[in-house]
């Protein structure tokens, strides 16, 4: 279907057009008054279909974030990571205990993915201490358990080979988490960029910039990023009772028709689209549009937003409420948007596409959400 038909021939009264046309030439400070009204109101809609958001890295709290989260009526799912790159990441035990202290602290609004020490894994006890945490923290109302790219581009095995996500010793681990109806959320792989050559056009450049240890353009020996999917993969086939949303639109972030096949293969696949919204706002619209349709029922909203241990409260407020408010306008809106100087417009999403997007997938994919 041609949905972007809709946003190029406007079928509305001139006097509408001329005021349209009146008001996009009117000076800068009414223009931004414009906008800011035009965010609230999208915030308001965002709110009112009390949304949640699958996808963030909380570390601390406070008053004013609290209060965001009330006024948006947003649930968060606060996820853990392992990462021995960041001195905040690389122990698991005060992460469990800050998150606890936080979810208890928010009346509701955020929930918690746990995950496991990948870096233990060559040690004996490893299937079994993985699997006794995980499930102490089941007891404490996880509803999740993630992995990361940990596996696949850093990791190695006692003798000297990459970790892999279908790598026998996980199996029980997986296991596990089907037993007991939790979800796999699985950051595998990295956009293409990553795997180079250096694209400064690409929405996920900057990242690379700021965290080159995951830049793996000219350096040999790392496993290619499809024997890490494929990996990935595997997992799902071996495991069809195991939910596994695949974060990040599931490391395809520019190739739709694969994520489809993806979706047609494995009944037990879904995606988030943390951090990966661009790679939706500068594909062909029409393609978006009919992809969102056709697997409204696969795709959770989320952004992999943080409150970072040294982050200023005013500067996350704004980063978080521009973000949801971008992501409402692109998905829920027919409002034109700029991306890197681009002018897009917004998807206008049917409201039961958004209410499944925004919430509903959610709570269906991560029972206990
Ligand atoms: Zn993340």
């Amino acid at each position: 279907m041609k949905a972007w038909n809709r946003f190029v021939i406007p079928i509305l009264p001139l006097s509408l057009l001329l005021a349209g046309y009146l008001l996009s030439h009117s000076p800068a400070a009414q223009s931004q008054a414009k906008q800011e009204a035009g965010g609230e109101q999208a915030l308001q809609a965002f709110a009112a279909i009390r949304p949640i958001d699958v996808h963030v890295h909380v570390f601390k709290t406070d008053p004013a974030f609290q209060s965001m989260l009330e006024r948006l009526h947003l649930k968060v799912m606060n996820i853990l990571v392992m990462d021995d790159t960041l001195s905040y990441r690389k122990q698991l035990a005060p992460q469990i205990k800050g998150t606890l202290a936080l979810v208890r602290s928010s009346q509701g609004h955020i929930a918690w993915c746990t995950t496991f020490d990948p870096y233990k894994f060559d040690e004996a006890s490893f299937d079994s201490d993985s699997i006794r945490q995980i499930n102490r923290d089941f007891r404490d109302g996880a509803v999740a358990v993630k992995i990361w790219k940990n596996i696949g581009m850093e990791i190695k095995n006692r003798d000297g080979k990459f970790i892999m996500a279908d790598d026998p010793k996980f199996a029980p681990i997986y296991k596990d988490i089907a037993q007991h109806g939790k979800t796999l959320m699985a950051h595998l792989a990295e956009p293409d960029v990553a795997w180079g050559p250096p694209d400064p056009s690409d929405p996920s450049w900057s990242y690379y910039q700021e965290n080159p240890q995951w830049f793996l353009y000219n350096k040999p020996g790392f496993p290619s990023k499809q024997e890490i999917l494929q990996a990935r993969d595997h997992v799902l086939a071996e495991n069809p009772n195991l939910r596994m949303v695949g974060l990040h639109l599931g490391s395809m972030e520019k190739d739709l028709d694969d994520i489809a096949r993806h979706f047609d293969r494995y009944p037990n696949f879904a995606i988030d689209m943390a951090a990966r919204m661009e790679y939706l706002m500068i594909a062909p619209p029409d393609k978006v549009y009919a992809f969102l349709i056709k697997y409204q029922d696969r795709v959770l909203y989320g952004t992999d937003l943080d409150f970072l241990p040294d982050a200023d409260i005013k500067d996350t407020l704004k980063d978080w409420q521009s973000t949801y408010t971008r992501d409402w306008k692109f998905l829920a809106t027919d409002e034109p948007l700029e991306y890197e100087g681009k002018k897009i417009r917004g998807l206008k999403l049917p409201q039961p596409v958004l209410q499944k997007i925004f919430r509903d997938n959610a709570r269906h994919w991560i029972p206990g959400l």
